[in-house]
């Protein structure tokens, strides 16, 4: 078993969408391993998505993330990066596959209801950020 980071971002809180998003998150086989809800601070949010400084998307990118509680969830799947994934589909959800999380649910390439960890070093990062103490990473 291995690890992955998801958070339900705004849009998903807004639009009422968590439940939703957990039972499919759990009926594709992932365990919960720790979960809570944040209003993300503007540094923070910036830090997190500090690789996409820079890009013509980086401002209007931290001001979504911002405008509104997000979920932070730790997933416990086989290759949990590779097939988180793959069930929320491709970032823009137009080109996401159908029956994707972000194909069924997500509005555009910004407001794309979730986010998932892109590999096995980023995802330790990204919990051991937003879960500093917990003991199960090693
Ligand atoms: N994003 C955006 N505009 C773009 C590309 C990305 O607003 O043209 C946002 C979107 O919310 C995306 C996040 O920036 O999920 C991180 O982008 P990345 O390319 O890493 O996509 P992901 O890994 O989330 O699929
Ligand atoms: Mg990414």
């Amino acid at each position: 078993m291995s690890l992955t980071l998801a958070i339900l971002k705004p849009d998903c809180v807004r639009r009422r969408l968590i439940g939703k998003a957990i039972a499919f998150i759990e009926k594709h086989g992932f365990g919960i391993v720790c979960l809570k809800m944040v209003r993300l601070q503007r540094d923070e949010a910036g830090a997190f998505y500090n690789v996409h400084t820079g890009k013509e998307y980086f401002e209007p990118l931290l001001k979504f993330m911002t405008s509104g509680h997000s979920v932070l969830l730790v997933l416990e799947h086989e290759k949990a990066v590779q097939h988180f994934r793959k069930i929320i589909g491709a970032t823009d959800p137009q080109k996401a596959a159908e029956g994707t999380l972000r194909r069924m649910y997500a509005e555009n390439v910004r407001e794309n209801i979730v986010h998932g960890s892109d590999s096995d070093e980023n995802a330790k990062k990204e919990i051991a950020f937003f879960f500093p103490t917990m003991e199960i990473i090693k």
